[in-house]
């Protein structure tokens, strides 16, 4: 995405002050100089993405058409019906020429979501090139440069929503819940799944407990995001994809 250090803090508006604050803990917070987010740097009014007004509304009515297609995909008996119920998908009609993205991106959403192969976000919620800001990881967890990452977009882009989206059936949710011995980066990776677990909750249930607890990570540790959120500038949402319906539905 073209970013280096010095066009991120020029770009946004912030300064290297304001960014180690932004990873100090929740004490150290108060302490920090507020951070100021240059707004004007979208000043060249050239659209580099198709900006709806409600970017929730239309994550979840991408979704309602992915999930049209894939159920009729899911009651196809071939091989080409299921590919001619999935052509239904990017029918919106809003696409925007290569060239005008030569230069810049602006996205309405970010979604950090879990890197299982049946987790697309584009595909789930029928977006176009340049619509979604995209973090995946298995367990759809808040690491660190995934916070980085949604710092970027929402200091530097201006994205106005970020979604935390777990999915039925999360291979690292279920790896969380159970003692099996995993590699230590791969242990490292399920800690804070396994910090967000309670006993006895359901697989579904520790997924969705999973994807708020990422969520609740991105304002507790990145002071970026929190004050975007207090200032009106952000909204953080959790959701729940359930695989075999195609659904999103918010936690
Ligand atoms: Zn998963």
């Amino acid at each position: 995405m073209g970013l280096n250090r010095r066009s991120f803090l020029l770009g946004s508006g912030l300064t290297a002050a304001g960014l180690v604050g932004s990873w100090l803990g929740e004490a150290d917070r108060a302490e920090a100089a507020p951070l100021k987010v240059n707004t004007a740097i979208q000043a060249d009014e050239t659209p580099r993405s198709c900006q709806p007004q409600d970017p929730l509304a239309a994550l979840l009515e991408g979704n309602e058409r992915f999930a049209a297609a894939w159920q009729s995909n899911n009651t196809a008996t071939t091989m080409a019906a299921r590919a001619e119920a999935m052509s239904s998908l990017w029918t919106k009609g809003c696409y925007l020429p290569g060239d005008t993205l030569t230069t810049g991106q602006a996205p309405w959403a970010s979604i950090l979501s879990c890197a299982d192969s049946r987790v697309s976000p584009e595909w789930i919620f029928d977006a176009a090139p340049a619509d979604l800001f995209v973090i995946r990881s298995a367990g759809n967890t808040a690491f660190d440069n995934a916070i980085a990452s949604l710092e970027f977009g929402v200091a530097t882009l201006h994205t106005p929503l970020i979604m935390v989206m777990g999915h039925s059936d999360c291979g690292a949710v279920k790896a969380a819940r159970h003692s099996a011995p995993l590699t230590p980066l791969l242990e490292q990776l399920v800690k804070p799944i396994r910090a967000s677990l309670s006993p006895g909750n359901t697989l579904a249930t520790a997924i969705k407990r999973n994807a708020g607890f990422a969520a609740k990570q991105l304002t507790q540790r990145s002071r970026v995001l929190a004050d975007a959120e207090v200032d009106g500038r952000l909204t953080i949402v959790v959701s729940y994809f359930d695989i075999l319906s195609g659904k999103v539905s918010l936690v």
